[in-house]
């Protein structure tokens, strides 16, 4: 007779919790399996809380990784509006805020992260907000039509989406930016400048190099000063200076952390029976032969797949290489690769062309690459970025030879 299991127990209802819950469900039917979230709604993808729903063009349940009554049709204990206290390793068991304690067989933290906050006087005036979650949403979109001023503080994607939605709304959009560029810690200058560029064309104004000092109310509204004096008008603050990992549960336990909790390539974090998938954790990446740790909606799947793949027996390498997209305006920008450094940027294309590739190389090799409207040179890039190809830097910058032709050759040899 074969010993019932016990439960797969899943904190983080969100994108990675729901995918390993899918996954462990797919690959062992009758295992007992707990999704415990604290948000009113089943898992869902944010990519198009920035995007299209912010927009009004998609719902907030097309989002939906599986409809609500999936769940329960699959026999997965889903329970919504419930947070989790405390995790105790030792006893196997977690707490949630009703004071209900549950055991588990293992046990995966899913948690996510939680937008950074100004560090400001004025910075609860509610008119600042953030985006991270669907209640976010409405007092956000309340302000996206003419006539009504943004300020955005952060030249980050994020910002740079709402940006985009809010500038095609009519608004008047200002970004606030402290350091010199946009997009400062994941692409080059001269790319970052090309997508500043296109914003500018729809009427955004970028500041760079300032300081916001303080939030001041003005009647109802929000006034944004800066150190050098000035002060602007806002209708609305956007926040998107970056997030905070929710590694609180896992510090608490005792359980290694350093900006994310710490997993192996496996998932597994230093406690046993205890792993952490997607945005929550830092990662040894077997791509990258490092550890990483990923605000992503391929890591958040993918990831997460590969520790359900593991709990449920089934183990498979999880050896993605990170992958990233945005779309703004009518653009889709992708990044693959995550190089720590480069020494030169390879260009198809120009930065004023609506289409474009920048290629990365260190040393000679290619270690990332954007496109711009030009997502069929992802593939072969990603190829040639984990071949760790040295290719004929003539060859990359014709233009004539496309990039797909470049990795069959380059494979070739
Ligand atoms: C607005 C926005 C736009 C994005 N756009 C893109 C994009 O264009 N491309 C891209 O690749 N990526 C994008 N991302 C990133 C991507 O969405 C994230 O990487 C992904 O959502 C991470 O999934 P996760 O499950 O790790 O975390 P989350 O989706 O944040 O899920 C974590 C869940 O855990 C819950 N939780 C936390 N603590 C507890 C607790 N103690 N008890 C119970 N529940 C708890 C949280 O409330 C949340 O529901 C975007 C993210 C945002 C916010």
């Amino acid at each position: 007779m074969v010993a019932q299991q016990g439960a797969v127990v899943i904190v983080g209802a969100g994108q990675a919790g729901g995918w390993v819950a899918l996954t462990v469900r797919s690959l062992q039917p009758d295992r007992p399996i707990i999704l415990i979230g604290d948000e009113d709604h089943p898992p869902y993808e944010r990519p198009p809380l920035s995007k299209d729903v912010l927009a009004g063009k998609a719902s907030p349940e097309s989002t939906y990784l599986k409809p609500l009554s999936h769940y329960a049709e699959a026999g997965i204990d889903l329970r919504l509006k419930s947070r989790v206290t405390a995790i105790t390793p030792d006893a196997k068991t977690v707490t949630l805020a009703s004071g209900e304690t549950l055991p588990y067989e293992q046990l995966v933290l899913a948690t996510g992260m939680q937008p950074r906050s100004l560090p400001l006087p004025g910075a609860d005036h509610p008119r600042v907000r953030t985006l991270r979650c669907m209640e976010d949403l409405a007092p956000i979109r309340k302000f996206l039509s003419p006539g009504h001023k943004i300020v955005c503080i952060g030249a980050g994607f994020i910002g740079l989406e709402i940006a985009a939605v809010a500038a095609r709304s009519g608004c008047a959009v200002t970004v606030l930016e402290t350091a010199p560029v946009a997009l400062g810690r994941v692409v080059a200058p001269e790319v970052s400048a090309a997508i500043v560029q296109r914003h500018k064309k729809q009427g955004v104004d970028f500041r760079f190099g300032v300081a916001v000092q303080a939030i001041e109310d003005n009647a109802g509204a929000a006034l944004v000063k800066l150190a050098d004096g000035e002060t602007l008008a806002a209708d609305l603050v956007i926040v998107g200076i970056g997030g905070q990992t929710n590694c609180h549960l896992a510090r608490e336990a005792g359980i290694a952390c350093d900006n994310g909790i710490m997993v192996d390539a496996e998932g597994r974090t230093s406690a046993p029976a205890v792993y952490a998938a997607g945005d929550v954790c830092r990662q040894y990446s077997l791509a990258l032969g490092r550890t990483i740790r990923l605000e992503s909606w391929q890591n958040a799947q993918n990831q997460a797949v590969a520790v359900g793949k593991h709990i449920a027996g089934a183990p498979e390498p999880y050896a993605d290489l990170p992958w990233f997209w945005t779309d703004q305006y009518d653009d889709n920008f992708q990044i693959v690769g995550a190089p720590e450094r480069w020494d030169r940027v390879i260009w198809r294309g120009s930065p004023d062309d609506d289409k474009f590739t920048a290629i990365y190389l260190l040393d000679g090799r290619i270690v990332a690459g954007n496109t711009l409207n030009n997502a069929r040179d992802i593939r072969p890039l990603r190829e040639m970025i984990l071949a760790r190809a040295e290719v004929d830097i003539g060859l990359l910058q014709d233009t004539q030879t496309s990039l797909i032709k470049i990795q069959k050759l380059q494979a070739a040899q």
